[in-house]
């Protein structure tokens, strides 16, 4: 294993157990079905894609960056520029392609198939950050090699986005109490849990709104912002799925191949 994996694996627990804390000591909201059962299938779903990806992708994505940045590839490349541009540059530029793709997992039916796992989830708290189906992880990673390549992106660039990615997504998927004020700070240029949330609800509207994972900006440029829904009022889920008992491992790996549902 890389020293790489180890300090995602590493970070990625540490952000599980900081934000289940703050969710136990500053809940945003009872929860409505069964959190053990939940959690036993989002963890689940979690180590399981974390072994399948470890083993296809993460030696494939390290040694990308290492070659690109041995030959020089890419635009971050053409000229000289400091570490910290750099790094920049790849943080802003990977976010603005995820939002690109999170865009597009929503409109096109084929990749919603899958997508529609992550957002399947009935409550929505930290665990439902890494909720995701091994075929749009897959898809996923393919497009992030290309980007590497495209841009020249270091190791250490992808290294900080990764992390930054990995923890802001377990905070605006945990179900927190935030303070209002931090709140309206944090929705100028971040996500937070409110944002998301919006991003989570039943309504379709509201559902195809606020893809950032990172910055909220792009949001705001591409239109797609949304900000003015009733919180307390928002259902989490897919309206087709409303039984948990439906929602277990083994179905939620088969829901991409069952019937089409908006
Ligand atoms: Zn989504």
């Amino acid at each position: 294993m890389t020293t790489e994996s180890a300090l995602r694996i590493f970070l990625f627990w540490c952000g599980i157990i900081l934000f289940y804390v703050f969710e136990r000591l500053y809940p945003y909201r009872p929860v409505t079905v069964s959190k053990s059962k939940r959690w036993i299938n989002n963890i689940s779903l979690t180590i399981f894609n974390s072994i399948l990806m470890h083993l296809i992708f993460s030696a494939a994505i390290v040694s990308t960056a290492l070659y690109v940045e041995k030959n020089r590839i890419g635009i971050l490349n053409i000229t000289e520029m400091p570490e910290s541009i750099e790094i920049a540059v790849t943080l802003i530029f990977m976010d603005f392609m995820l939002y690109i793709w999170h865009l597009l997992n929503h409109e096109m039916p084929l990749l919603w198939r899958f997508h529609r796992v992550h957002h399947s989830d009935l409550n929505m708290d930290v665990s439902t950050a890494t909720r995701f189906h091994i075929g749009e992880l897959s898809v996923s990673a393919v497009i992030k090699i290309a980007l590497i390549f495209f841009l020249g992106a270091s190791t250490t660039g992808i290294a900080i986005f990764e992390g930054t990615l990995v923890l802001c997504s377990q905070f605006h998927h945990s179900s927190v109490k935030i303070p209002k004020l931090l709140e309206s700070v944090f929705w100028i240029l971040f996500v937070p849990p409110s944002m998301h949330r919006i991003h989570h609800s039943v309504i379709i509207k509201e559902r195809n709104t606020n893809y950032g994972t990172i910055f909220s900006v792009w949001d705001r440029i591409m239109g797609t912002l949304l900000s003015a829904v009733n919180q307390e009022g928002i259902r989490i889920g897919v309206g087709a799925y409303t039984r948990p008992e439906r929602l277990v491992f083994h179905q939620l790996l088969l829901m991409p191949f069952t019937k089409a549902v908006k």
